[in-house]
């Protein structure tokens, strides 16, 4: 299988060409920069698709960059690189003689409004209510393939929770103060973690690029990239102390993430929901990191 991922230089991207490749497909990476492997957006814009059985998008600019402040310049740009990445996939898949077989589009969990006491499955109601929610509304909106492709192109669409591996994401930055004995907590502790190891997020995309079990289906198919386990952030940070042998006695207060983060952008960390893999379980997705135990172990033994 030929497989186009924009974004795909990223954290996830990166295990997901990986896992690909080591089931002898072949990867190509939509980005903003040229490269070998790689074509640009303003490739796919000029000269449309590139022939592929699947296409993936991951690109997105990063919502945790820390040099970032949270100001309108930031959320335009968090915006747009996911909502004009996503169209021209549309567009580009739209317009393609060949569309892919199929086509999968990864948002996230912040479209769940937090809640110590709710659950959320993929049947659950969304109402948008923040930044966040508004633009997991519009960008899961915008991959909606047009009806006349989507009866050939099987749609999914992956909510994801936070992504834990050592190579990036959330853990590149969280595992250096840990490590040196000054990792904490984050403000009560109480809220839900929904987490997801980056080898289970990256397989079940891989599956959802297989060809649709139900072909006469034109609506995406809705998965939470969460594991099932069910974890506070206090439950997190303790886990994770011990996989690394080091005390975790601190813990910073809401006050302090919402002064340096900018509170919309704060509440990823000090509130969170209970997010429920329902779907995914469904599916018949065996996860190889159903709990924080053994997926921390990976992350911090690798
Ligand atoms: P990364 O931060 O690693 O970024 C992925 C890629 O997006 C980058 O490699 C870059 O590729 C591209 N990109 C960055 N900025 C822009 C921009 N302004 N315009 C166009 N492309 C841009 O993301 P992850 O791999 O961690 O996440 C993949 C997707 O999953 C993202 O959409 C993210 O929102 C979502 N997600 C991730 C979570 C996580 O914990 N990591 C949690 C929930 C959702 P290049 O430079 O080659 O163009």
């Amino acid at each position: 299988m030929r497989v186009l991922i924009g974004g795909g230089s990223g954290f996830v991207g990166r295990e997901l060409t990986q896992v690909l490749r080591s089931q002898g497909h072949e990867v190509t990476i939509v980005s903003q920069q040229p490269g070998p492997g790689r074509i640009t957006w303003a490739d796919l814009e000029r000269d449309g698709l590139p022939p592929c059985d699947g296409a993936v998008n991951l690109a997105g600019e990063n919502l945790m960059n820390p040099l970032r402040r949270w100001n309108e310049s930031y959320k335009k740009d968090l915006f747009s690189s996911r909502i004009d990445t996503t169209r021209s996939l549309v567009k580009a898949i739209a317009s393609s003689s060949s569309p892919p077989k199929s086509w999968v589009l990864v948002t996230g969990v912040a479209c769940y409004k937090p809640s110590q006491t709710a659950e959320y499955s993929e049947d659950s109601e969304l109402t948008p209510y923040d930044f966040l929610s508004k633009l997991v509304k519009e960008w899961e909106g915008t991959g909606h393939l047009p009806e006349n492709v989507a009866h050939n192109t099987r749609q999914v669409i992956i909510r994801s929770g936070l992504v834990l591996g050592r190579s990036g994401g959330a853990m590149k930055q969280m595992l250096t103060p840990f490590w040196l004995g000054l990792g904490g907590m984050l403000g009560s502790g109480q809220q839900p973690f929904p987490w997801i190891h980056v080898a289970d997020l990256a397989g079940i995309i891989a599956c959802s690029l297989e060809p649709s079990s139900d072909p006469s289906r034109s609506s995406p198919e809705l998965y939470n990239g969460v594991a099932p386990a069910r974890n506070t952030n206090y439950e997190f940070t303790k886990a994770l102390g011990q996989a690394l042998h080091r005390p975790t006695l601190f813990s910073v207060p809401g006050f302090v993430i919402r002064a340096l983060l900018g509170a919309e952008r704060a509440l990823v960390l000090t509130e969170g929901q209970w997010v429920i893999p329902k779907k995914t379980i469904e599916s018949g997705y065996k996860f190889q990191y159903p709990d924080l135990k053994s997926a921390l172990q990976e992350v911090v033994g690798s």
